[in-house]
C-alpha cells in the first residue's frame, strides 16, 4: 500500500519541528465535526507518546455524539476561555492546523492564530490552503484529514507507536467524514489503513453505534417532524430544501448534533441529486446556516459559492446566509432552478 504522503525531507523537518517545540497547540475548525475532532485527539495522542503536552483549542461546541472519544475532556473551547487560549497562542512554538484550509473557518479565534509567531503545519483535506505554514499536508482526494493524520504518523513512527488511543479517534473522522463509509471513500487506501487500525483492536461496530446510533427521543422525533414537515421536493429536478426554525428547534429541545446528516435524508429518494438544509442559528439573529449534499458529480461547491457564501467539497459543501428564513427558501429554489440543466439530466 502507498501510505507516504510527504517526502522524507518534510518528514525529517516535522520530527524536528516536533521535538525542537515546548509549546505545541492542535487547532480544529469552528462546529468542529468527527474529523476535526477525530484529528485533533488522535494527533495530541500521538504528540503525548513523544514526550510532549500538547492542548487541543476549538472556536466552540462540539456534538454531543462526540463526547464519548477518549480525551474530549481535554479540549479547550475559544467562546469559553477566551483570555486562557489567546495567552496560549501568544507563547505557542508550533501549531497544527486540522481540518480547515482558511483561518478564516475559525471566525473569532482566528486573529489569535494569525498573530501568533509560532510555526504552523497544515493537515487539511479541502481544496487550495491559504494559511501560512513551515509544512502543508494538503490532499483533496483524501477521504478525511485523520486520513492524513494516519499516513503523518505513519511516516513518522510506523505502526510501532499506534495505539488504540490514537487509532479509535482517527477510525471515527475517516467514519463520520465519508458517512459511514457510504461517500468519497472509494480508495482501496482506505481500507488499507482500517486494516491496519483493526489491527490495534478498535471496535469499529461499536464506534459506528456510539456516534450513528445515539440520539435522545427528542431529536429522533425532531427529525421525523423535519422530513414529514418541512421538506420541499423538487421531483424533476431530482432536488429538496428543507428548513429549520428556532422555533421548531426550541419546540423539540435542540442541541448540536441532533441534526446531524439530516441533509443526506433526501438523497435515500430514489434518483434524487442534491439536498439542501436551511437552518436558523439559534445564537444570532438573521442568519441562516447551510449545508448541503450530492452524488455523483454534481458540484454542491459550486452551487455554495454561488449561492450561499461557501464552499466545500464536491458533494458536501457548507455555507451561511444573512436573511430569514423564507428568502433562504427563495434563494434555495433559485439555486436549484439555475442548475436545473444538470439537475434534470
Ligand atoms: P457541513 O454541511 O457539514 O457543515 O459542511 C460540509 C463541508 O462543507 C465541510 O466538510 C466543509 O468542508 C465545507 N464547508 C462548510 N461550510 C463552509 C464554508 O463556509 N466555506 C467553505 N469553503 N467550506 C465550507
Amino acid at each position: 500500500m502507498q501510505i507516504d504522503i510527504i517526502t522524507e525531507k518534510e518528514i525529517a523537518e516535522l520530527r524536528t519541528l516536533i521535538s525542537d517545540a515546548n509549546k505545541i497547540i492542535l487547532v480544529g475548525h469552528k462546529s468542529p465535526d468527527g474529523d476535526a475532532i477525530g484529528a485533533c485527539l488522535g494527533l495530541a495522542e500521538y504528540l503525548r507518546q513523544q514526550g510532549k503536552s500538547p492542548s487541543v483549542f476549538v472556536p466552540d461546541a462540539y456534538p454531543d455524539f462526540l463526547k464519548w472519544l477518549p480525551g474530549t475532556e481535554k479540549i479547550v473551547r475559544y467562546d469559553k476561555h477566551k483570555v486562557e487560549i489567546d495567552a496560549a497562542f501568544k507563547n505557542a512554538d508550533l501549531i497544527f492546523i486540522l481540518d480547515f484550509n482558511d483561518a478564516a473557518r475559525l471566525e473569532d479565534m482566528q486573529a489569535s492564530v494569525d498573530m501568533s509567531s509560532a510555526k504552523k503545519v497544515v493537515v487539511d483535506h479541502h481544496l487550495n490552503p491559504v494559511i501560512n505554514s513551515v509544512i502543508t499536508i494538503s490532499r483533496s482526494e483524501a477521504c478525511s484529514t485523520c486520513e492524513l493524520v494516519f499516513r503523518m504518523i505513519y511516516q513518522l513512527s510506523g505502526m510501532e507507536n499506534m495505539t488504540r488511543k490514537i487509532a479509535v479517534p482517527l477510525y471515527c473522522g475517516m467514519m463520520t467524514d465519508t458517512g459511514g463509509f457510504t461517500y468519497n471513500s472509494a480508495r482501496p487506501e482506505i481500507y488499507s489503513i482500517i486494516g491496519l487500525l483493526l489491527t490495534v483492536g478498535i471496535d469499529k461496530d461499536k464506534i459506528y453505534r456510539n456516534v450513528f446510533n445515539n440520539y435522545s427521543p427528542w431529536a429522533i422525533k425532531f427529525r421525523g417532524y423535519l422530513m414529514s414537515q418541512k421538506l420541499n421536493i423538487f421531483e424533476q429536478y431530482h432536488a429538496s430544501y428543507f428548513t429549520v426554525s428556532k422555533e421548531d428547534m426550541k419546540k423539540y429541545h435542540f442541541i448540536k448534533g441532533d441534526l446531524e446528516g439530516l441533509v443526506n435524508e433526501p438523497l435515500r429518494i430514489k434518483g434524487h441529486k442534491f439536498s439542501i438544509s436551511l437552518r436558523e442559528d439559534d445564537r444570532h439573529d438573521n442568519t441562516i446556516l447551510v449545508s448541503l449534499r450530492s452524488v455523483d458529480d454534481f458540484p454542491c461547491n459550486k452551487v455554495s459559492e454561488e449561492f450561499f457564501n461557501g464552499g466545500g467539497h464536491l458533494n458536501a459543501s457548507g455555507g451561511k446566509l444573512h436573511c430569514s428564513l423564507a428568502e433562504a427558501e427563495t434563494i434555495a429554489r433559485n439555486a436549484i432552478i439555475k442548475f436545473g440543466d444538470m439537475l434534470k439530466a
